[in-house]
């Protein structure tokens, strides 16, 4: 609650105090949840799960408790004090340095965050690779290994969708420029949120730097937004993409309320909500159907002139862009897989903090064919790196994206009705076989066995990368793209 008011409503002097009181929490929790008492408990019921049916959620409990244990006690408590606090003065240097493109100041702060995520790792040495324990912490059973070869496969199936998509002329986006109050937007946000399935009696929409979703108890799961005044898109898809978060978290079993198992899967299983619910959902045709007639009436002026057909194409519009949140869901998979290279680097040594901004400037434009004017739309931009780990916060994002579309297809096919349901504004269906195949097991099972148990598969790239040939093929009327690249 801390953290969320930090990011919230805290004024800007309250941040030295803040860090301190952060720093005391996580000392004391740590302390308590790596007691030696609990791990003696935890020995005593080892036999008792043991005896339990495989699935069944004392078992699991169990399970899940003995992880945490296990990799808590690894991790003395002074260094998780000690972490904390440096996490949270990066942060406050962060949201400063960053407008004001001042990488300068975040060096040294980068630095130490690198040595922290460096000396994490070492205490659960020997290791395959030194981002494996901070990768295998968020998205348990992934290992950098396996990050690289499932990149790799997606990278070669991206690279020549972008290719055609970018060798057509550019969708004109701009009819989603103009002048938005900050008030409608943020009802409208609401409006659409509300309607998908967030629980306002147990959630609320704040306004924040870098959006997230917080649970502090099945009652009570936040969510955060950023508005932007001469954009329509950044609140409403950010709002989207959290209440995707927020829709997983609300819908884990009550059972596990004040147990290890109250939260989602992992990272990655998070993200595929998120981006289930903002991209496949959100900027899907049938969506707009429903909700543009709203959309007009909340900025009449605006968007009376605007046909749907050109507001589609517009939320869809594939780009080359500078910013991670902003990217189109082709191109958004090249901006991780490049951060994701980029901390390997960093972790492994190959890589001086001092020459990341250089660094990145080159792969940006390797990758994109265009430079970063500046580090503020370079490698100051996300969060993740000044407020954390350098490492295992980045790839939980395109593992989501895959999923998205696995489980969607999933969805899609024991339902086919959920297409034309969208249409009239109904998610019902939708968000009951989420619930029912994802969301209720909170933590119960593994990422990997949600997948399989869901999709009755492991996680491939099939279906996203059908997902977006057949969805772009349309939009940028590319009819050999498809077979070109079956
Ligand atoms: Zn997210």
């Amino acid at each position: 609650m801390l953290g969320w008011d930090q990011a919230t409503y805290m004024p800007p002097g309250g941040a030295v105090a803040r860090a301190r009181q952060g720093a005391l929490l996580s000392r004391l929790a740590h302390e308590k949840f790596t007691d030696p008492a609990l791990g003696e408990l935890l020995d005593e019921l080892q036999p008792y799960a043991d005896g339990l049916p495989r699935d069944c959620h004392d078992a699991r409990l169990v399970r899940v408790a003995r992880r945490d244990f296990e990799k808590a006690v690894k991790v003395p408590a002074d260094f998780v004090a000690r972490w904390s606090a440096h996490s949270s003065a990066s942060y406050d240097a962060w949201t400063k340095a960053r407008p004001a493109d001042d990488f300068a100041t975040m060096r040294p702060l980068l630095e130490r965050s690198l040595e922290f995520s460096r000396q994490y790792a070492g205490f659960f040495a020997p290791y395959e690779h030194i981002a494996d324990p901070l990768i295998d912490g968020p998205d348990e059973g992934m290992t950098t290994a396996k990050v690289q070869s499932l990149f790799a496969e997606l990278r070669s199936a991206l690279v020549p969708i972008v290719r055609a998509i970018v060798a057509q002329p550019l969708i004109d986006d701009s009819c989603l420029q103009g002048s938005f109050p900050e008030a409608p937007q943020m009802a409208f946000s609401l409006a659409v949120i509300k309607r998908v399935g967030y629980d306002l009696g147990r959630g609320r929409l704040d306004k924040t730097h870098h959006p997230f979703c917080t649970k502090f108890a099945a009652g009570d799961v936040r969510i955060t937004t950023r508005v932007r005044e001469n954009n329509i898109a950044e609140a409403l898809f950010s709002s989207l993409h959290e209440a995707g978060h927020a829709l997983y978290e609300q819908g884990v079993d009550v059972a596990f309320e004040g147990t290890p198992l109250n939260s989602g899967a992992s990272a990655g299983v998070h993200e595929s909500q998120s981006r289930l619910w903002e991209n496949v959902v959100g900027r899907s045709r049938g969506f707009w159907e429903h909700f543009y007639p709203l959309l007009r009436d909340t900025f009449p002026d605006h968007f009376k002139v605007v046909p749907l057909e050109a507001f589609y194409r517009a939320i869809n519009k594939v780009a080359r862009s500078l910013i991670r949140t902003d990217a189109d869901e082709v191109t958004y998979n090249l901006h991780i897989m490049m951060r994701f290279d980029l901390e390997l680097a960093l972790l492994e040594g190959r890589l001086a903090v001092k020459d990341l901004p250089e660094a990145w400037r080159a792969r940006f434009e390797a990758d994109f064919g265009i430079a970063p004017p500046d580090d503020r739309d370079g490698c100051l931009q996300d969060v993740h790196w000044y407020a954390g780990s350098v490492g295992g916060g980045f790839q939980g994002y395109t593992i989501g994206n895959i999923q998205a579309a696995q489980f969607h297809a999933a969805a899609l096919s024991a339902h086919p009705e959920i297409t034309a349901q969208m249409a009239r504004g109904e998610f019902g269906t939708l968000h009951a076989w989420l619930r029912e195949h994802l969301y209720r097991h909170g933590r119960k099972f593994t990422p990997d066995e949600l997948v399989e148990r869901a999709t009755g598969g492991p996680m491939r790239i099939a279906p996203y990368v059908a997902y977006l040939r057949t969805k772009y093929s349309e939009i940028y009327r590319l009819p050999r793209v498809s077979q070109r690249l079956v």
